[in-house]
């Protein structure tokens, strides 16, 4: 199938992006990678009157590092951050997360912010983010304003985006010494959305687990931490005595790959390996 008819304009930079978006409110929709709008489109799921294609602004693009947190501007592409040294050194995070995303094909038009502002509970990124504790900048036309990752994501396809907004980039603060991370997922196959997935950071001083992070994704209908087995784990040197807590931390639902209960015991299998990966 087709998309339907769609006009379509090409601003040079953010305020001429924000002020189309105002102009057509909820009959536009922003193009970074078009790996998942244009799809949408052809299935007919989405029908923007106006697509508002962000990739000629350059003020979007990019990885740069300072003295308190590292910045990814939404328009970067995901084989940017696979291949960055930035991202390796200070978020391995999302260097070990970024070959589950998707396919290379896709990696190479796909954007960080697409991915975020998308809000798809079984991506990688928002997770990623949420585990690395992100802040998300987001212009509108009354300025921008900073969302932490904890209340970007809404729900199923769901974020604190408003009509006429444009995510512009994120934030992640450096991490600390002592502080390590580690990342896994299952999938039917390599490159589809995860059945159930991982994001773990936080500190291993003294060989103790402290200040942890563990974002699950695949579970419900966002990305979510699972405070309950973050504070059981809280100066604890092995991660067994904690993983009950995620009995109730976690609700998954059922859906096309596996039932409630599978998804619960995969969490619980997965959270095992990736903290005690964490640890050594
Ligand atoms: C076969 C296939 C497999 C995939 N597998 C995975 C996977 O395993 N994991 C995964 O995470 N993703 C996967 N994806 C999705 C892929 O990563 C997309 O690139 C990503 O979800 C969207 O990024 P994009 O830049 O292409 O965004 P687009 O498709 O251009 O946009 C997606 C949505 O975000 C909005 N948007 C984009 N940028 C902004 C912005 N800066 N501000 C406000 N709104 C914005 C758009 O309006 C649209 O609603 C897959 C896609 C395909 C086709």
């Amino acid at each position: 199938m087709k998309a339907p008819r769609f006009a379509y304009a090409r601003p040079a930079n953010v305020a001429e992006a924000l002020a189309l978006l105002d102009k057509h409110k909820d009959e536009a929709r922003v193009l970074a990678g078009g790996q998942s709008l244009v799809p949408m489109m052809n299935f007919r799921v989405a029908a923007p009157k106006v697509l508002v294609d962000i990739n000629r602004i350059a003020a979007l693009t990019g990885i740069k590092v300072s003295k308190n947190h590292l910045r990814i501007g939404a328009l970067t592409r995901q084989v940017e951050l696979e291949r960055s040294a930035d991202i390796a050194r200070h978020l391995p995070l999302i260097a070990a997360a970024m070959p589950h995303v998707a396919h290379p094909a896709i990696r190479n038009r796909g954007t960080f912010g697409g991915s975020c502002a998308l809000g798809d509970p079984a991506a990688e990124l928002p997770a990623c983010a949420l585990a690395l504790g992100a802040t998300f900048v987001v212009a509108g036309k009354k300025g921008e304003r900073r969302i932490a990752a904890e209340d970007f994501f809404k729900g199923l396809y769901a974020t604190a985006l408003k009509p006429g907004e444009l995510l512009v980039a994120a934030e992640f603060p450096l991490p600390k010494p002592s502080y390590a991370s580690a990342f896994g997922e299952l999938a039917r196959r390599h490159g589809d959305y995860a059945m159930v997935g991982v994001a773990a950071h936080g500190s291993r001083k003294g060989g103790k687990f402290s200040d942890m992070r563990v974002a699950f994704f695949g579970v419900g209908d966002r990305p979510q931490r699972a405070s309950g087995f973050e504070k059981a784990l809280e100066g604890q040197s092995a991660v067994d005595g904690a993983l009950a807590r995620l009995d109730t931390d976690l609700a998954p639902r059922a859906d096309l790959h596996a039932s409630a209960a599978m998804k619960l015991h995969l969490a619980k299998v997965l959270a095992a390996r990736v903290l005690r990966e964490l640890a050594a």
